[in-house]
């Protein structure tokens, strides 16, 4: 099954999580991104940027528990980094504002090129 083999993909480089979980994970969230809400089924470009994101860093002994695993797209992800917060919705809004930050760099940087 495709969706089989492009999870199977996506997730490979996760070490420690496994595919089975991953696509547990991606099915509950329904490939939407948990923190800006990509939705990962509106086009290929959206579903390749899908991770799975630990709410509670792995690297900080967060758990590979459904409770503590979301779907995240690339961007949301890379800007959470390793950061701990107390709950998904602190994390949620951590994200959201640094997106906006990023986003008005990005439009000042493009109005000056
Ligand atoms: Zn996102």
């Amino acid at each position: 099954m495709v969706l089989n083999r492009l999870t199977k993909f996506f997730t490979g480089a996760s070490p420690h999580l496994s595919r089975v979980l991953a696509m547990k994970v991606f099915k509950r969230d329904q490939f939407t991104c948990q923190y800006c809400g990509l939705d990962g089924r509106n086009n290929l470009g959206n579903w390749m940027i899908l991770t799975i994101d630990h709410v509670h860093p792995h690297a900080k002994g967060g758990a590979q528990t459904m409770e503590n695993l979301v779907t995240a797209c690339q961007p949301c992800n890379l800007i959470k980094g390793k950061r701990v917060f107390k709950s998904l919705q602190e994390a949620k809004e951590y994200v959201l504002a640094r997106r906006e930050e990023w986003q008005q760099k990005f439009e000042e940087q493009i109005k000056a090129a």
